[in-house]
């Protein structure tokens, strides 16, 4: 199952960043040793009971001029209206209600997509409540107070979010047609690449029965086998707000990433790997996805032989956290290794999916502790009893040992590395967990 997203959109300083970081709390996401991930707080794992589900703050509005607000919202609202599951839409009681207000509401409310409307800053229900009224006024259902900074009205605001959400049934018959999310930054040949890969046996999918929505995701079958391309009209709508494309190419990542099994990671081979893909690289690894790295534009650099040696080199630099990741050099111009990438999304699939029995397992773990003796530490050496894949996508292994704080995690990575070595694994991360048995 997918996590739902659920996005924010609101206008500025109507306490969209202080919900977030509120609800966040400690458990905004953090790649640790990848650069640039932490600093922005644009997505993060929310827990509601017993559900799970990733927020993302569409934010990065600048107050300017009432126009500027206008298109903004705009823009912020249709990236919600594709990507996410349900809309917070957020209002503000002291503002009172606002021109630009209606009209958001107005394109959410045609988006036919869950829409909780969300009224803030009701600090003291007994003096704002009468002013929340006015709400009933955008059309989209019952407001809910909420005073962010104060923490008043979560649990009902939750409460009606999390009933938007699919729930979980068990004869839902497993859809197993990969899903493959194609993300980087802006321009570097994502639309062109899903046209040539989705050629004329594209069909438009929508993954919501039964609504009008827009169509968001395409099916293609390749090789008798079916694929889907998520968020492919996301792609075909280009931004036209040049201060926020960054923050909105990464909004966009982090929606699509979470629907897909295989990401595919655009990098352009004019310009080399950038921050902002090694922070849409760094969600991708964080979330245990497939990984395909695709260097475009290969046709538009002077070459020699040694050229895509040195690119790689430098990718695997800059990516160090992701070291499995497979890499394709291509051209979307050219054609060039275009046939590739189904072969590569099949086989990560399958590496993301694989079980290890566990007696083969032992024996290759065994043979590494052989080979290279467990940390110590004052006298006391690491025992580990035991390995076991608990489970995949991405496959997870837990490590019985005598003393958790004696597993080293430079230890780890050579297990880590010993693994792949017996069974390969590419273009897939792998979790490990620790865990003490007396
Ligand atoms: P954003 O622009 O929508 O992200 O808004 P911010 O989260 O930055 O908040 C804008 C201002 O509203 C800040 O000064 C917050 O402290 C304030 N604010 C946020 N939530 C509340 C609330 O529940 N009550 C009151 N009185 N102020 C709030
Ligand atoms: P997107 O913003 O990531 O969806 O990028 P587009 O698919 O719109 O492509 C941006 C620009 O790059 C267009 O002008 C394309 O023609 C060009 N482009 C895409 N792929 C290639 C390629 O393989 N080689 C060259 N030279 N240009 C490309």
């Amino acid at each position: 199952m997918a996590r739902p997203v659920v996005a924010i959109v609101g206008r500025p300083n109507v306490g969209k960043s202080t919900l977030f970081n509120a609800l966040a709390g400690e458990r905004i996401s953090i790649v640790k040793d990848t650069p640039g991930v932490t600093r922005d707080r644009i997505y993060a794992d929310i827990s509601w009971l017993n559900y799970d589900f990733t927020m993302i703050d569409t934010g990065g509005i600048e107050p300017d001029s009432k126009d500027i607000i206008l298109s903004q919202m705009r823009e912020q609202a249709q990236i919600a209206i594709d990507t996410a599951d349900v809309i917070v839409f957020l209002v503000d009681v002291k503002q009172g209600l606002q021109d630009s207000d209606s009209k958001v509401a107005d394109m959410l409310r045609r988006s036919h997509k869950p829409v909780v409307l969300v009224v803030n800053k009701v600090d003291s229900f007994e003096r704002d409540m009468a002013d929340v009224y006015e709400f009933y006024n955008l059309g989209i259902g019952d407001p809910i107070a909420i005073s962010a900074s104060s923490r008043l009205g979560f649990g009902d605001m939750l409460d009606v979010v999390c009933s938007y959400f699919p729930e979980p049934t068990e004869n839902e018959e497993e859809d197993d047609t990969p899903r493959i999310a194609v993300i980087g930054k802006p321009n570097v040949g994502k639309s062109s690449l899903i046209n040539k890969l989705c050629g004329e046996e594209r069909v438009i999918v929508s993954d919501i029965a039964g609504t009008t929505r827009d169509a968001v995701d395409t099916k293609v079958r390749y090789n008798h086998k079916d694929y889907i391309f998520i968020d492919t009209a996301g792609l075909r709508r280009k931004s036209k707000i040049k201060e926020d494309l960054e923050r909105y190419s990464i909004v966009r990542a982090v929606a699509s990433v979470e629907k897909a099994d295989v990401v595919i990671i655009m990098i352009d081979a004019t310009e080399g790997v950038t921050e902002q893909d090694a922070k849409i690289a760094g969600i991708a690894h964080e979330r245990g996805k497939g990984i395909i790295i695709c260097v475009n534009k290969w046709d538009a650099i002077e070459k020699n032989d040694k050229t895509m040696k040195e690119h790689e080199t430098k990718i695997r630099q800059i990516l160090s956290f992701m070291p499995y990741a497979s890499i394709l050099f291509i051209s979307v111009k050219s054609g060039q290794r275009l046939g590739k990438i189904y072969e590569t999304i099949d086989a990560v699939i399958e590496n993301n999916s694989m079980r290890i029995a566990t007696g083969v397992l032992n024996e290759i773990v065994s043979e590494a502790v052989a080979l290279q003796q467990p940390p110590t530490d004052k006298g006391k050496r690491l025992k580990i009893y035991y390995t076991t894949q608990v489970a995949v996508k991405p496959p997870t292994f837990v490590i019985f040992v005598n003393e958790k704080y004696l597993m080293h995690f430079s230890y780890v990575r050579y297990l880590e590395n010993r693994i792949r070595d017996a069974f390969g694994f590419e273009g897939t991360s792998l979790k490990f967990i620790i865990r003490e048995r007396k």
